[in-house]
């Protein structure tokens, strides 16, 4: 299916270039070949198993789980504008297990997200897919009401001609209630603090937080387990109604913030994602590709993260440690937090020192707005691979605690 219209490119989720379709995995049983084990292969970051030659592929049944997920993420390909590669099959002696199906379709989901081009990823079609992939009950704050009180949003996507919004899921189920927010920049120029050519080719991906955090509540949702997604989605764009440097920003729980550089966008969504978060007892998870800092330092494979939480901190990088979903915790030091201080705001959304250290600073400028009571976790990822294409980092990681965090709740009851 080649994509031509905004019709089309809502019906990708379901139809288009997940090229795996879980049910059908185990129906094909001809021309095999037998597989080696990718764990002998010392793949440190599960997805990075090689793409394989078109034909029909033989599992072997002493396959561990993690190796056939392995092989199966290896082979997403997302090439809707090209002619399409003939499919590769695979066939097992007895079923996947059960948790297959769901993990693989929220990982091509986000993925899918991530690549898909900005033109036709705008915020409204970006809303329609989203509500897609989980159908229900949506909120959407959009137009004077969002001028009103999410006024961070509003400004950022003041320029666009997609008008912003901040999106909001609720799934009542079981367990402690999961907030989970993600950065969704259908596409970031920088804004008036434009980006140079050669940075801004890859800002597609500036949603991959939102995609992240979408597939991560697919697999919520599936489970029953209680969650909240939340959604900013803007562009970040140029015109006469475009944010500027110095305006000042006034946020929903009553702080305010002077903008020092437009392209430290992500940061003010984020902030108004986390005034909207239910109040109460709970966790709140954000991914967003947040800052160049991050992949400088830890390169696009690993995650990072913050938390303040030591207990899961090492949960979530032992999990990914196991899971092969590798991240990493930074600290969130706070002998940086007075560089974050306004000389006419309680904020400024970057430091005046040229950005030293930006992953620390963007997470404690963060922490002005995570709800009291709540485990905070911030993930800042890249949320593509070194081929420049979609990648999902820390939604397997996170996946397992929040599953293990569940169970454990139950036990206590
Ligand atoms: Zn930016």
């Amino acid at each position: 299916m080649i994509v031509k219209s905004e019709e089309d490119f809502k019906r990708l989720p379901e139809t288009g270039h997940l090229k795996y379709k879980p049910d059908k995995l185990y129906e094909l049983s001809a021309n095999l070949t037998v597989f080696t084990s990718p764990e002998k292969e010392g793949l440190t970051r599960l997805s990075k198993f090689p793409k394989l030659p078109h034909s029909s592929y033989h599992i072997d049944p002493s396959t561990s789980s993690l190796s056939l997920l392995s092989i199966l993420l290896g082979q997403y390909s997302y090439k809707p504008y090209a002619e399409p590669s003939p499919p590769i099959t695979f066939s097992l002696s007895s079923p996947p297990p059960p948790s297959l199906s769901p993990l693989l379709t929220s990982i091509f989901a986000s993925k899918t997200l991530i690549n898909s081009p900005p033109n036709l990823l705008n915020p409204t079609i970006f809303t329609a897919i989203t509500s897609n992939l989980l159908p229900g009950p949506w909120k959407e704050i959009v137009g004077p009401e969002l001028s009103l009180k999410f006024k961070a949003t509003s400004a950022v996507g003041s320029a666009s001609l997609h008008q912003p919004r901040i999106l909001k899921y609720r799934h009542v189920g079981e367990g402690p209630l999961f907030t989970i927010i993600g950065k969704s920049v259908t596409f970031d120029s920088g804004g008036l603090s434009l980006k140079p050519s050669d940075s801004m080719i890859n800002m597609k991906k500036d949603m991959g937080g939102g995609a992240i955090a979408t597939g991560l509540c697919m697999l919520l949702k599936a489970s029953n387990f209680n969650f909240e997604l939340i959604l900013p989605v803007v562009e970040n764009m140029i015109n006469g109604e475009a944010y500027r440097l110095g305006d000042v920003i006034e946020h929903d729980n009553g702080l305010t913030t002077e903008v020092l550089n437009t392209d430290a966008e992500g940061r003010l969504i984020l902030s108004d994602a986390l005034c909207w978060a239910e109040g109460g007892d709970g966790y709140v998870i954000d991914f967003a590709t947040l800052t160049g800092a991050a992949r400088v330092a830890l390169g696009v494979e690993v995650g990072m993260y913050f938390t303040d939480d030591d207990e899961l901190g090492e949960r979530i990088y032992r999990k990914g440690l196991e899971v092969k979903d590798p991240v990493w915790r930074m600290p969130l030091y706070e002998g940086y937090e007075k560089r974050l201080k306004g000389k006419i705001s309680d904020l400024t959304n970057v430091t005046r020192d040229g950005g030293l250290g930006g992953a620390i600073t963007a997470a404690l400028y963060l922490k002005n707005f995570v709800p009291e009571k709540k485990k905070w976790v911030h993930f800042d990822v890249n949320g593509m691979d070194e081929h420049g294409m979609g990648e999902a980092n820390g939604l397997r990681a996170c996946w397992e605690v929040i599953k293990e965090i569940v169970k454990e709740e139950k036990n206590r009851k």
